[in-house]
Formats: C-alpha cells, structure tokens, sequence
C-alpha cells in the first residue's frame, strides 16, 4: 500500500533496533513498510526546538522531538503518570492534579501535531501510541490533517463513571473520535468505550460497531498484544535459574514479575502469600515466592508509598515464617534482564499474576511461553488483567480476595501433571497464535480497511 507508516510512542529506542516485544514489533513492522518512528528526548535546554532530530536507523527513519525538564514534569510525570494512569487504571483517589499539568500536556501534544502537520504526505498512515497522546489527533485536524490515524492505548479504557474527574473532561469525546481507529486491549474495554459514546448526548453507535460523533465515524475493535514467543522459549534454561537461585531439597517455587506499581495489586498478593503460609499444612512442602519489582515512576509519591509498604509487609511475613533454612517471601527491588527471567519463569511452579487493573500483562503471557511442555508450571491470573480473556485455562482468581488467592496457589501447587499439561497446551496455543507479530499485522490491516474520515472538524 502507498504511504508511509509513522508510528508515534513516547518511548523510542535509539541505540539500535531495541529489545522488548513491542519495541521489536514496531521495528519490524517500520522495516517491513518502511517509514518513520517517532518518539520523545529529553533535552537540558529551557525551550524545546520546535523541528524533529534525526537518528541512523537502517530501512526506516527515527525522529525525535524534545523534552525540557518542565515538559517532563507536567506532560509525562504529571498528566500523563498522576492524573490519566491512576484515572484509567480505576483509582481515581490517587489522582495528583494541577493545572500546569494539563497545560504542560496540551503544550507537549500541540508541539508534537504542528511539528507532525509539516512532514505529512497525503498517503501517510499514522499510528499513535498509549495515553501520552489521547489529544494528538484531534490537534492535528485541527490543522487541517486528513490522514488516516489510529491510536492504541495499552491501558485499560477509563471508565465513563470516572471521566468527571479528568479536568476539563467534556473536550475528551474531540479527543477519541478524532482517530479513524481505536485499538484496545480486550472486548471489555471496547464495552466500556462504546458505552462512553454511547452515553453521550450527540454522539451515536452505528450498527457496525462503530461510534459517530459530529461528522467523524471512529472504529472501536479490540486487538489483544501477544509476545515474541521464540525469544522466551530460546532463553528459557531452567539450569541457569536453579544455579542462581539456590533453592532447597524440594523447595516449591512462585513467580511474580511486577513494575513497582499500585496497578499490579502486589500487597494483596505478598496477603495472599501470607494466607497460603497460614493455611499450609506441616507436610506441604515449602514454597517460596520470588517476587521482582524494579522501581517505576519514583518521582510521583503514590509510587513510593507502595514502595515502603511492600518492605513492611515483606519484612512482617519473614519475620513470622522465615526458617533458619527458608524465606518464604524473596522481595527484590531491581530489574532483571529478560534472559534471567525466562530461565526463572521456567523453573517456577507457579506464575503470580495479581493485577488489580491491567491493560493486558505480558508477563502472563511470556510465564506461559517459558514452560516446560512435559513439566508445565501454573499460570494463577487475576481477573482484572486484560490477558485473562484470552486465557481462561488459567486459575482466574479475584486479586480482593486475599484467600481465595491463597488457596489457588495451594492448587497450583498440588495440581497433576495431565491437568498441567491440558491446561497449557489450551494457552500456549492461544499465546502462539495471537503473538506479537499476529498483532502488529491485525491492527495495521484494520487500519488500512478503515474507511476515510474525509471531514476534519470535530
Ligand atoms: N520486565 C523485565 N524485567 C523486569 C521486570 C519486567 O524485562 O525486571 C519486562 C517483562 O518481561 C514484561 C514487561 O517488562 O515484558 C512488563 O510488561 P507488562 O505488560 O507485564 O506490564 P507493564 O510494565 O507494561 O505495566
């Protein structure tokens, strides 16, 4: 097809094609087609330049568009990480808003559509990423752009209940229906997002699906991520994980991979950890979570406070059941390379996924990818976690219920090989099926179909 694809993510890999599933697809997809990947820099200067910066990337074209401290502050720890996170992840009690924040948010997202206006080809396609931008396809007919543009948000869709609470929140029905294309993670954020539309007085649903609001028709449909399966599976050395380890003679292992983040539910889950202690019998045998949390966002204070609770309650859960020869909770607060951790998905017993919201959570996916198919450990899902509608052979627990939680940990633990093994051939199928390749491929399809909006005015 004619034009180029630029793609638009707050985060841009410079240093080579980059790792990580997305960042992989994104790079694939751009070197297939070619065009050009769009992202932000951080810059020292006072004033942002208001021209992109060109970057070496073979196949395709990397642009860069600056930062200052203050864009920094107000348009991604502040907008984007204190007011939409909390607000589309349902807490809206952790909302952290001032002004400046929204205005350093609309500053950043003008800047970016002026700067976006100049270089556009009228056969341009342009796909837009995540909650840094909800507004840039709107700036961008504002001025006059007529391109086709989609937009995926990798967070689940806020809640119209909640909306209110966004400041100045009647301009975000110009926002959404601004797009050709509305990517979301699971049918239930397509429910909740057409329900928004739906709600609204001058906005209509179309019997395809779509939603109409002023002269524009904007496409909602739902395009699960997947993982780059392959590169779990090739690392996936249970050997490596056992050395690094240093478990004890039939000592069980659980597995949590998390951002330190109050999204992922990690109190309930070291709760329910503390109910399975409580409830295990003296012959069970000992079972130890691994739980990883690297620091996320630590300049925004919900995310410290989590922090200290989590040492708290580590530290209490230790003290009470912690033998000379075992620590039932291994709480580690640092990144580990994804090598590692495939090596340690494939040792665990059991896959700890405890999200009390979650756009998708690929780390259920890459548990899954990372077993050993005659000796599969289990995947225990929380309800709240976009993957768990793809994945129903998983135990789906509810992440409030801190014993219920413990009990499907207790049986995972005692759960026969042939249930193992039905139970992950039903997901690995599903996870190999839908990867990330799978979904790259889907969304640009759709939108390449989606019919032109040939009207700019909202
Ligand atoms: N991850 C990692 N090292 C860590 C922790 C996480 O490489 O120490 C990776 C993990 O393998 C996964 C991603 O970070 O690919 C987290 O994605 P997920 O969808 O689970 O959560 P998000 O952080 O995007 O909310």
């Amino acid at each position: 097809m004619a034009g180029r694809l630029i793609v638009i993510s707050n985060r841009i890999p410079l240093e080579g094609p980059g790792s990580g599933g997305l960042v992989v697809a994104l790079h694939e997809a751009l070197t297939d087609r070619g065009g050009i990947w769009i992202g932000a820099q951080e810059t020292d200067a006072d004033t942002a330049s208001e021209k992109f910066t060109r970057h070496e990337a073979p196949g395709y074209e990397k642009l860069t568009f600056e930062l200052t401290a203050k864009d920094q502050e107000e348009y991604y720890l502040g907008f984007s990480n204190s007011v939409l996170w909390p607000l589309c992840h349902r807490r809206t009690d952790l909302i952290d808003f001032e002004s400046r924040y929204a205005d350093g948010y609309e500053r950043v997202n003008r800047r970016l559509a002026h700067m976006l206006a100049e270089i556009l080809e009228p056969e341009d396609r342009v796909w837009v990423h995540d909650y840094h931008f909800f507004p840039l396809a709107c700036f961008l007919r504002e001025l006059g752009v007529k391109n086709r543009v989609g937009y995926f948000l990798h967070i689940p869709f806020p809640n119209g209940s909640d909306l209110p609470a966004l400041p100045h929140h009647e301009t975000f029905i110009d926002w959404i229906s601004s797009y050709d294309l509305i990517g979301l993670q699971t049918q239930r954020d397509v429910a909740v997002c057409l329900e928004f539309f739906r709600g609204h007085p001058k906005a209509e649903l179309l019997l395809d699906g779509s939603a109409k609001y002023g002269s524009r028709t904007t496409q909602v449909r739902s395009f699960p991520i997947g993982i780059d399966v392959d590169v779990m599976l090739q690392a996936a050395d249970a050997r490596r994980a056992d050395a690094t380890l240093r478990l004890g003679d039939g000592e069980r292992l659980i597995i949590g991979v998390d951002r330190l983040d109050y999204s992922k539910g990690l109190v309930n889950r070291l709760k329910a950890m503390e109910s399975w202690l409580q409830h295990r019998e003296p012959d069970e045998p000992r079972a130890t979570l691994l739980q990883i949390a690297p620091p996320s966002r630590e300049k925004v204070l919900a995310y410290r406070e989590i922090r200290d609770e989590m040492e708290l309650l580590t530290g209490k859960i230790n003290g009470e059941y912690s033998e000379i020869d075992w620590t039932p909770v291994r709480y580690i607060h640092k990144p580990v390379e994804r090598e590692l951790l495939a090596a340690l998905y494939r040792r665990a017993d059991v896959g700890l996924v405890t999200s009390l919201a979650d756009g998708m959570n690929l780390v259920a996916k890459e548990y899954v990818a990372s077993q050993d198919p005659e000796d599969p450990g289990v995947l225990v899902l929380s309800n709240f976690a976009g993957a768990a509608e793809q994945m129903p052979d998983a135990l789906i627990v509810n992440p409030y219920d801190v014993d219920e939680v413990g009990e499907a940990i207790s049986q995972a633990l005692r759960m026969p090989l042939d249930e193992r093994k039905a139970r992950y051939r039903e997901l690995m199928r599903g996870v190999q099926e839908q990867d990330i390749r799978w979904w790259t491929r889907a969304y640009l399809d759709a939108l390449a179909r989606c019919p032109v909006n040939l009207a700019t005015e909202t």
